[in-house]
C-alpha cells in the first residue's frame, strides 16, 4: 500500500463520504426555508459505488471514512454501507456526523455494523430556539439520539455546536459546563459564510478566540488529547472526563494539516470544501470503471488540492454544505 501524499507533502489518509443531500432539518445557516434543489436519484451513488471508491481509497492509503449529508440517517439502509465499508482492508475508522434526530432509532444497529463513532451538531439547549434554528426538530429528539449513541457504544461520542453572534452564543458557557456535569465532548465551530450570503453573514461569525476567553471565564482550561489530529484544538477542565473542542475554519484555517478529501453525493470528488474543483468519479463509475481507474482519479483530486482555502479571503463556495458534505 503507498501513503497517499499531495503537492504540499501532506498526508492524505481521510475520506468523507456525502451519502445523501436530503435532509430532514432546514438549519438557518445551512438552507433556506424552502430547501435546495435536490439531484436526481440517479445521479447519486449507489452504496456499490461509494464501496468501490473507498475499496480504492483505502489501497492508496486511507484509512478513517467519515459518513455525512445532507443527513445520512435520512438514506434508506445506510447500515448496509456501513457494513460494506467496514470489511474493506485498510479502513480502521468509520464515523459520521448527524444531526441526531434518527439516532435513537439506528444506534445500535449502527454500531453492529461497523460504526465506531459520531458527531452529533447541536446548536441550542433551548427547545424553542433549536426548533428555531433547525426550522423542524425537536430539541428531546437529539438528546435521546444522543444518549442513545452512548449506550450503544458509540465512542467517542462529540457535540458539535456552531456559534453564531446573536443567535445562539450565549449559550457557550451553558454547552461548556456539560463538559463537566455530563462528561460531554464538546466542540465549539465558528460560523463560517457560505454561498453569496458571504460578506452580510461575517457579522455572525464570533472568532474562536473569543468562544475561548467566554469558556474560560468559568475556569481555567488545560491542553487535552487528542491534540494534533484533525481541525480541532482540544481542551478541559482539570479533573473531568469531558472535553472541549475549538474550532476556526475562518479566523485559523487549518490547511496546514488537512488530510482528506470529500465525496459527493453526486459522485464528485472535492480536493477542498471551499474550492469549486471537482473530479467527477460517477460517469467513469458507470461506464465500468475498475478499481485502478478509481485510483487514478483519485491521485488527480489529491494533486490538486490547493495549498490553502480561499474563505479567509472573502470567497465562498458555490454549493451548500448539504450539497457537498459538511
Ligand atoms: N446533517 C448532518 C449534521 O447536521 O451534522 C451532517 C451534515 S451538516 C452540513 C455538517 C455540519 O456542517 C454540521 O455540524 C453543521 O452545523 C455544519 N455547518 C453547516 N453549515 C455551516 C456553516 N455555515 N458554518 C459552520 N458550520 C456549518
Amino acid at each position: 500500500m503507498t501513503k497517499l501524499a499531495d503537492s504540499y507533502h501532506r498526508p492524505i489518509n481521510y475520506l468523507r463520504i456525502s451519502v445523501t443531500d436530503r435532509c430532514n432539518l432546514r438549519c438557518i445557516y445551512c438552507m433556506p426555508p424552502e430547501g435546495i434543489p435536490l439531484m436526481a436519484h440517479d445521479d447519486i451513488l449507489r452504496y456499490e459505488e461509494i464501496a468501490l471508491v473507498a475499496r480504492a481509497a483505502a489501497e492508496l492509503g486511507i484509512t478513517k471514512v467519515r459518513l455525512t449529508g445532507g443527513e445520512p440517517l435520512v438514506r434508506a439502509g445506510l447500515t448496509d454501507l456501513v457494513a460494506m465499508l467496514a470489511k474493506i482492508k485498510g479502513i480502521d475508522d468509520i464515523s459520521m456526523t448527524t444531526n441526531g434526530v434518527l439516532l435513537e432509532r439506528y444506534a445500535v444497529a449502527l454500531k453492529e455494523a461497523g460504526l465506531q463513532r459520531v458527531n452529533v451538531s447541536l446548536d441550542s439547549l433551548r427547545s424553542k430556539r433549536f426548533q428555531k434554528i433547525t426550522r423542524a426538530a425537536k430539541l428531546d429528539d437529539v438528546l435521546r439520539g444522543i444518549e442513545a449513541a452512548k449506550k450503544a457504544g458509540l465512542k467517542p461520542v462529540k457535540v458539535n455546536m456552531v456559534v453564531i453572534r446573536g443567535t445562539n452564543d450565549e449559550e457557550v458557557p451553558y454547552f461548556a459546563l456539560l463538559s463537566i456535569s455530563d462528561g460531554w465532548h464538546v466542540r465549539f465551530i465558528e460560523f463560517m459564510p457560505f454561498v453569496e450570503q458571504g460578506k452580510k453573514q461575517s457579522r455572525l461569525l464570533v472568532p474562536v478566540s473569543e468562544i475561548m476567553q467566554r469558556v474560560e471565564a468559568l475556569g481555567k482550561l488545560e491542553p487535552s488529547p487528542p491534540n494534533g489530529v484533525g481541525p480541532a484544538k482540544y481542551y478541559r477542565f482539570p479533573g473531568v472526563n469531558g472535553t472541549i473542542g475549538f474550532i476556526s475554519p475562518v479566523t485559523d484555517c487549518f490547511c496546514e494539516g488537512c488530510n482528506r478529501l470529500r465525496l459527493t453525493a453526486d459522485g464528485k470528488l472535492r480536493p477542498c470544501l471551499f474550492s469549486d474543483e471537482e473530479i467527477d468519479l460517477r460517469r467513469p463509475l458507470r461506464q465500468g470503471a475498475t478499481v485502478e481507474d478509481m485510483k487514478r482519479l483519485i491521485q488527480l483530486a489529491v494533486s490538486a488540492k490547493p495549498e490553502k482555502h480561499k474563505l479567509v479571503a472573502g470567497v465562498t463556495c458555490e454549493r451548500f454544505m448539504s450539497q457537498i458534505g459538511g
